[in-house]
């Protein structure tokens, strides 16, 4: 059997087991949420606050859906055209050439191309989230959180291309192979290294002080089996007002760390309630599965190009001689946001059946809907969501259950529907 035979009896292997994991750990059952309860809902929220938050979303929109085409339209310019594989042969013209050179500087070039061109409309979003107050941010503070998430993405990116260019190198006819596991492991360590080294790069964090609240959560996780090793505040006050709070870390390093933001916007009932919703998450996996599908899918994907790799008029198109050297980067990186766009329905689908079952386990076990539901409300008001976004929007790109589907969830369980 040839590599390619090899490579495409691989490639249908993993969607199967892709199938398969994905059939079994994504809730696809969603609890209860009326829609009569989700209006009656959306009817007792205060109307100018309703009108303030679609304004938000509103003026967001023209900056989001910008850097979205500008972004994907330079992408394919430098995929589709030999644009891109001319600007990595730049990267590497002063190393002779040099496929390391070409792996990293003209990487870093390619995915710098795309950056700068949506750099005005971040700074265009930026100045709507300081207007309507969510964000606090100073444009220096700004700048410099925009730097640390460009050295962290060029540290990763370092690394992905690196190894995967030393594959094609090494192992011109079965790199796929090599590629496919070696990225598999890259997403799995990511998913468990990358919150302990990057959350420390953009917030500080203090334990909470004793008293009843942290005594409560400790409390809760463990009567919840999800025993934790601390309860963290994080300084989100110095960019944002939105709240939040999160569970991280597995096993022993488990700890939940709560914004400081939630602690002065906030009842202590309801931030027990979010906490509560966050060791859902931690109960059910849901990192881990989350984990399992991100490798399988990029092991998928790393094959799924291989075999395009044999699509003469593409690579034609690129100016390249094969999908496996630096100068393809930029076709790399086109055929991988062209999916990222198509597939983001399908992720936002999931995380939203996800987050579905973290409420109902927030629900089970405070046993007090009333408090998720006011807990919801507050959340939707200080974060200024629209609490009933458009349907092509949150089908497209809703990653959380609506506020008022939220609200409607908790009204359903307390009438004992599930
Ligand atoms: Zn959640």
């Amino acid at each position: 059997m040839t590599p390619r035979a090899w490579a495409a009896g691989t490639l249908v292997v993993l969607l199967v087991l892709l199938a398969v994991v994905a059939a079994v750990t994504i809730p696809w059952h969603r609890p209860p949420a009326p829609r009569a309860d989700q209006l009656a809902a959306l009817g007792q929220l205060p109307r100018d606050q309703v009108a303030r938050a679609r304004e938000f979303h509103s003026a967001l929109r023209p900056g989001s859906y910008g850097a979205m085409a500008i972004g994907l339209l330079v992408t394919l310019a430098l995929g589709l055209t030999p644009l891109g594989a001319w600007l990595v042969t730049q990267g590497g013209r002063p190393f002779g050439g040099n496929w390391i050179a070409q792996a990293l500087l003209g990487g870093l070039l390619v995915t710098l191309a795309g950056e700068v061109v949506t750099l005005p409309f971040a700074a265009w979003r930026h100045t709507v989230v300081v207007r309507y107050g969510i964000s606090i941010q100073s444009w220096g503070g700004w700048t410099v959180d925009l730097l640390k998430s460009w050295a962290v993405g060029a540290v990763i990116g370092a690394v992905a291309l690196l190894g995967f260019y030393a594959v094609t190198h090494f192992a011109p006819r079965w790199w796929w192979a090599f590629g496919a596991a070696g990225a598999a492991v890259l997403v799995v360590l990511l998913s468990f290294i990358l919150p302990v080294l990057v959350e420390p790069v953009f917030n500080k964090f203090t334990p909470m002080a004793d008293g009843p609240l942290r005594s409560s959560l400790i409390e809760l996780a463990d009567r919840d089996g999800v025993p934790v090793r601390d309860v963290l505040i994080a300084d989100a006050s110095r960019r944002t007002r939105a709240v939040n709070a999160y569970v991280s870390g597995i096993g022993p390093t488990r700890r939940i760390v709560v914004y400081d933001t939630m602690i002065t916007e906030a009842t202590p009932g309801e931030v027990v309630s979010v906490v509560a919703h966050e060791l859902g998450h931690a109960k059910d996996n849901d990192v881990l599965t989350g984990t399992i599908l991100g490798a399988l899918g990029t092991a998928v994907a790393v094959i799924a190009l291989y075999l395009l790799g044999s699509w003469a008029g593409l690579l034609r198109l690129a100016g390249v001689d094969t999908i496996g050297e630096p100068r393809a980067i930029g076709l790399l990186l086109a055929v991988v946001s062209l999916v990222g766009v198509v597939a983001a329905p399908a992720q936002a689908f999931v995380s939203r059946r996800i987050e579905a079952r973290a409420d109902e386990h927030a629900l089970v076990l405070t046993g007090d809907p009333a408090t998720f539901e006011s807990m919801q409300r507050r959340l939707g008001t200080v974060n200024l969501s629209d609490p009933d976004p458009p349907t092509w929007e949150y089908l497209y790109s809703a990653s959380h259950p609506s506020t008022v589907e939220r609200m409607a969830a908790a009204r359903a369980y307390g009438r004992g529907e599930r």
